[in-house]
């Protein structure tokens, strides 16, 4: 079935009897998002379940869902992804809520355009630093992502690819990104030829895994660039005057594959409540320095947690990483309710990569 059409269509949340209009090309999760309904989702792309919820009445293209992500029962029984559900119909969708995990307020998506700013290669050329600056402010909570929209001239189809913001919600008008280097990957490639003054556009704020910000003291986890959205929450802490207990694992494989090292060093040297281990998995670590660990996040986790039930867990990066982080946790006794992740999913998925 083929989504792209000229036509809106109208879809109806249940049980609340709402109607949005979803445009051609739109899913049906950004569109409610836009419109101000307030949904839970992760990826954007089809790869997690997250935004799972059952199609009543009418017709949807759903095929970029992932088979990881949606059960050939479930599909069986009209189980659809919203994040790339496109209407054919209009459409009639049983939303089903999760009690036990509130939704944040939403702060509905806006679309900007932006020129780059700045654009640097950071940990030993693994990461890409990007400064862009909006035409106009964009609200977003610390932990939030947008998504650049960019143009594929091969298949005349724009492409989406979601990228945390690093930056506090304090630095107004400049976002700041911290980006994978993905050799051959869309974006990655873009990425190469981009420089100051060039345009782009995106969309935002999205994500729900933002800073709760009620007082308990905190863990966080990320490896490679899942840094940007924990330190986005960093920055906006340190700028004002609620400071529960942080305490961050960084992993990478090596010294050089760490980001931001610097600027966690010195934040950790400056503030009482903030502790920071960086976690080498595959070379030795510096005897002399208290911030480098041996091994990888997840084991060091182990180490330093007896008991977890007065904690809220922060987790970032790649999916693997964030599960396994996830089930240490949950076995430490930090409920379920408090632990929010950012599982970094590729949109061009092939989750063998990505593990
Ligand atoms: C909510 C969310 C937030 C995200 N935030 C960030 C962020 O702050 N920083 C960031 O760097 N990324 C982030 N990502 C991932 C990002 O959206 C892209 O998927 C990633 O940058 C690859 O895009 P690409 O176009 O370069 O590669 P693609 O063209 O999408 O992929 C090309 C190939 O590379 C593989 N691949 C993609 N990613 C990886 C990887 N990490 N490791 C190994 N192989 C891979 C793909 O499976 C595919 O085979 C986030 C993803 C999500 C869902």
């Amino acid at each position: 079935m083929n989504y792209r059409s000229n036509t809106l269509y109208r879809t109806r949340f249940l049980p609340d009897d709402v109607e949005i209009t979803v445009e051609p090309d739109q899913d049906i999760l950004t569109a409610a998002l836009y419109a101000g309904v307030n949904l839970k989702y992760g990826c954007r792309h089809g790869n997690c379940s997250t935004c799972k919820h059952w199609l009543i009445e009418g017709d949807v293209d759903n095929s970029k869902a992932s088979a990881d992500a949606i059960s050939h029962d479930d599909r069986e029984n009209d189980a659809i992804l919203l994040c790339c559900a496109y209407p054919t119909s209009d459409v009639v969708i049983e939303i089903e809520s999760d009690i036990t995990q509130p939704l944040p307020e939403l702060i509905k998506p806006e679309r900007r355009c932006a020129v780059v700013n700045e654009i640097e290669a950071v940990a030993g050329g693994h990461m890409t630093r990007l400064v862009v600056e909006l035409d106009e402010p964009l609200s977003f909570r610390s932990g939030q992502f947008c998504e650049f929209i960019l143009d594929d001239h091969a298949s005349g189809e724009q492409v989406r690819r979601c990228y945390s913001i690093a930056s506090s919600p304090a630095a107004g008008s400049k976002l700041e990104f911290c980006i994978k280097v993905v050799e051959r990957g869309f974006f990655g490639t873009l990425l190469k030829n981009l420089t100051p003054g060039d345009k782009v556009e995106l969309q935002g704020p999205f994500g729900t895994m933002s800073y709760k910000g009620d007082g308990r003291e905190v863990v966080m986890a990320a490896t490679g660039s899942g840094i940007a959205p924990l330190l986005s929450i960093l920055r906006d802490l340190g700028e004002g005057d609620a400071r529960p207990k942080i305490t961050l694992y960084y992993g990478a494989r090596s010294m050089i594959e760490l980001g931001y090292v610097d600027e966690l060093t010195a934040l950790s040297r400056d503030r009482d409540w903030f502790e920071c281990y960086f976690c080498i998995s595959q070379e030795e670590t510096p005897s002399d320095s208290d911030l480098y660990r041996s091994g990888r996040v997840v084991e060091n986790m182990a180490r330093d947690i007896a008991s977890g039930s007065h904690l809220d867990a922060y987790i970032c990066g790649a999916p693997g990483m964030c599960d396994t982080v996830t089930g240490l946790l949950e076995a430490k006794g930090v409920p379920e309710s408090r632990i929010f992740a950012d599982r970094f999913f590729p949109a061009a998925i092939n989750l063998h990569d990505v593990k």
